[in-house]
């Protein structure tokens, strides 16, 4: 195609809200037969409610756990951290983000950090294998249903449990039914729990061909890599665990507003709104441009 055409279809794109860093990103998409989804803010609002919240050692009370909890989530971006300070908030624990120290975020797993000389690790099972906590499968500990995301709360002892849920953006549903239309095959990569990751697929009516639960971020890039051999892919993600896969990609899609700064710089392109509904009409738009036929 001319490069007036493939400077309208840009045109176009951006003012749909789908920013692309090049022109060549219109025949990639033209080509696309994957597109692989991060899950939490992705596919999802990622927008949390605390769906559980439980104390599992004798000498320590809520307040206490739900003040390190919030004091150390304070200081992390992910959709889940705002989650937990709002809960320990609507119970009248405010967190104190000065008394934090060293603290780290562990893209997949969770965050650490030092609350009076006291390791406080908080995340997923790895995490309290990073803790050296007895080996604790907090799924079993917790007592809600299936819906949401085990975590813990553990120093060298497991000391709390509590999940969080999340549900799927209106659109999501369209945007894949859009894709097989159009022959397109819609995956998802999460670093969520396998339990979150199948309530994903039921509220979607089962509408992804697959699923991988529990990734870390490199482990999203292999996937990603090795779908490649199938043909050309692309990866929208909103989350600086989904940076290596955005890279991997043929086409990485970053979730703008929402998104971290790290997955927009990574990204090949920056959707503005938060509707994916955008990408399968970018790729029929990409396809028109190049003549390609549906
Ligand atoms: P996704 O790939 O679906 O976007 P993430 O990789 O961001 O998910 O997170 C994977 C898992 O890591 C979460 O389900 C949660 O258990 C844990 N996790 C990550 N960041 C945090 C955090 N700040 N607080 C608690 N848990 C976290
Ligand atoms: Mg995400």
């Amino acid at each position: 195609s001319t490069p007036v055409a493939i400077f309208c279809a840009l045109t176009k794109a951006a003012i749909s809200g789908l920013l692309l860093k090049g022109g060549d990103y219109i025949e990639t998409l033209s080509g696309i037969k994957t597109v692989a989804f991060d899950k939490t803010g992705t596919i999802t609002r990622g927008e949390f409610t605390v769906t559980d919240f439980s104390v599992s050692v004798d000498d320590i009370s809520i307040e206490t756990l739900l003040y390190w909890v919030s004091s150390v989530e304070s200081k992390s971006s992910h959709p889940m951290a705002a989650a937990l300070v709002e809960y320990g908030m609507l119970n009248s624990v405010k967190p104190i983000p000065e008394n934090v120290e060293n603290f780290q975020n562990f893209p997949g797993e969770g965050v650490y950090g030092i609350i009076n000389g006291k390791d406080i690790y908080i995340g997923n099972r790895r995490i309290g294998a990073r803790a050296g906590s007895e080996r604790v499968d907090c799924r079993t500990q917790c007592q809600s249903p299936e819906i949401s995301t085990p975590n813990q709360c553990c120093g060298p002892t497991l000391v709390g449990v509590f999940r969080l849920a999340d549900t799927c953006r209106s659109g999501a549903l369209e945007a894949i039914e859009e894709l097989k239309l159009l022959g397109v095959r819609s995956v998802m990569l999460t670093g969520d729990s396998s339990q979150a990751a199948m309530y994903a697929q039921s509220q979607l009516n089962h509408a992804l061909d697959i699923v991988h639960a529990e990734l870390l971020p490199a482990e999203k890039a292999v996937i990603i890599e090795n779908f490649k051999k199938d043909g050309l892919i692309a990866m929208i993600g909103d989350g600086m665990n989904d940076a290596p896969a955005l890279a991997t990609a043929d086409i990485g899609i970053s979730m703008g507003i929402s998104g971290s700064a790290l997955a927009n710089e990574t990204g090949n392109a920056i959707l503005m709104s938060n509707d994916i509904r955008k990408i399968p009409e970018a790729i029929r738009l990409a396809r028109k441009t190049t003549r390609k036929l549906i």
